[in-house]
């Protein structure tokens, strides 16, 4: 049987950034992750989150990774949000005094790739986990290698960065799952031409919520609510950019192009406690989900490794392990905070079914237009100063 000191199951955001700060520390790491280099770094599945907080962005320049972060990524401001005909911008730098970064997660999820590669760091891609045991004492990884057969990891301590559907996750005894799903999904599209604004636009209309966002100059990704039950068959081209058109009318413009990708996600929000178990910590969304509307998710998978790392690093060069014992309890901390905000962002912005909710919705959005304190509060969530905020001076600047 092999053994390692930190294994991960998953080469996601989550478990590419922990596999690098470890290894730059000196532990020895192996990642298994189920799918392919070229799956994760291509397949249009993978294309997912585009905004990084503040301290995101930081704390991937300060770990010597975000080169081409910082060189083709796009800054911006603030957000605007659209409703009842008028356009507000929301200033970050005047309500906050940071920004937000725009750069594709699956751009990101390459470069944490190389740069583990490059520096001898070691990926088993199409390795599939398929199996926890041991959580208290040593945990082992069980997984299927290409050829099929069943070989386990031996581990010190074991991470469980697995993403949503979670294999890690169902491996603890008695973890309580704390859930809410929403009653609609989104369904986003990537496509080949000028984004509607320099800036994210989030669109509340009487026919839905809509964003659109971007992923460069020349690459828009809009995204429109449906009923979670929808089809992507029942959406041809012209009916999207139809839609898209008609949620933002009268307050910007609409350049429809080649759409190079379309899909659903459905909207729920999940939290589980606790996120260890002996040996065995999970992080990202194998821990929690959010809904996309709060760009929270893959911000909310570094804040995790960043605590987790710290902890970890005290337990091998100091032998401290008081960190790693509360590992749950700091993580809890940010992880409430981004879904107590995904929440309202989501329930402030799409409309409702009941007329009732749907009109205190709308006065709460006229309130936000008029109140610097909610603005401030929006601000402040969105730049991320009490999630990744909080954790920057955990990672080490990198020489
Ligand atoms: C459409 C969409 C839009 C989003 N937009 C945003 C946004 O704007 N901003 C934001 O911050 N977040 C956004 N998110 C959320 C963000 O993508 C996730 O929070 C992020 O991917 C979490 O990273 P992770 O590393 O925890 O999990 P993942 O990225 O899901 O990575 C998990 C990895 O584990 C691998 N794996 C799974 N099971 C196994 C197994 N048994 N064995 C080995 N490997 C396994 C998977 O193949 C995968 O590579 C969005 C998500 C979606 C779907």
């Amino acid at each position: 049987m092999r053994k390692t000191q930190v294994g991960i199951v998953g080469a996601g955001p989550a478990g590419l950034f922990l596999a690098h700060l470890l290894r730059k520390a000196g532990v020895e790491v192996v990642v298994l992750e189920a799918r392919t280099r070229e799956y994760l770094e291509t397949s249009p599945h993978r294309i997912r989150a585009g905004v990084l907080e503040w301290g995101t962005r930081e704390m991937v320049a300060r770990a010597g990774v975000g080169d081409r972060m910082v060189q083709e990524g796009l800054g911006h401001g603030g957000i605007y949000l659209a409703f009842e005909g008028q356009l507000l911008h929301l200033d970050f730098h005047a309500l906050a005094g940071r920004g937000i970064w725009v750069y594709g997660q699956q751009y990101l999820v390459t470069d944490l790739i190389r740069h583990h590669l490059e520096a001898g760091g070691e990926i088993l891609f199409s390795h599939e986990v398929v199996g926890v045991e041991d959580l208290e004492e040593a945990p082992t990884l069980v997984y299927r290698t290409p050829d099929g057969r069943l070989e386990r990891l031996r581990c010190e301590f074991a991470v469980g960065a697995d993403g949503s559907h979670s294999l890690a996750r169902k491996s603890i005894p008695g973890i309580q799952v704390h859930q809410k799903t929403y009653p609609y999904a989104w369904l986003g599209i990537l496509a080949q031409t000028r984004p509607a604004a320099e800036e994210l636009i989030y669109a509340s209309h009487p026919r839905g919520f809509a964003l659109f966002s971007m992923r460069s100059p020349s690459l828009a990704r809009n995204y429109l609510q449906v009923a979670p039950e929808e089809r992507l068959e029942a959406w041809p081209e012209e009916r999207i950019w139809e839609e898209l058109s008609l949620r933002l009318s009268g307050v910007a413009e609409v350049q429809p192009g080649p759409i190079l990708e379309k899909s659903l996600t459905p909207m729920r929000s999940l939290v589980v406690e606790p996120m260890q178990h002996g040996r065995f910590f999970l992080v990202g969304d194998a821990a929690h989900v959010v809904p996309p509307t709060g760009a929270k998710g893959m911000n909310l998978a570094f804040c995790d490794v960043a605590v987790l790392y710290r902890a970890l690093v005290a337990f091998y060069k100091e032998g401290e392990a008081s960190l790693l014992a509360r590992y749950t309890q700091e993580a809890l901390r940010h992880v409430w905070q981004a879904e107590l905000f995904s929440y309202w962002m989501t329930t402030l912005l799409h409309t409702a079914a009941d007329p009732f909710e749907d009109r205190l919705r709308e006065a709460k959005l006229r309130h936000l237009g008029e109140s610097l304190h909610l603005q401030r509060f929006l601000a402040e969530n969105y730049v991320g100063l009490h999630t990744s905020g909080r954790y920057t001076h955990y990672i080490p600047q990198s020489a």
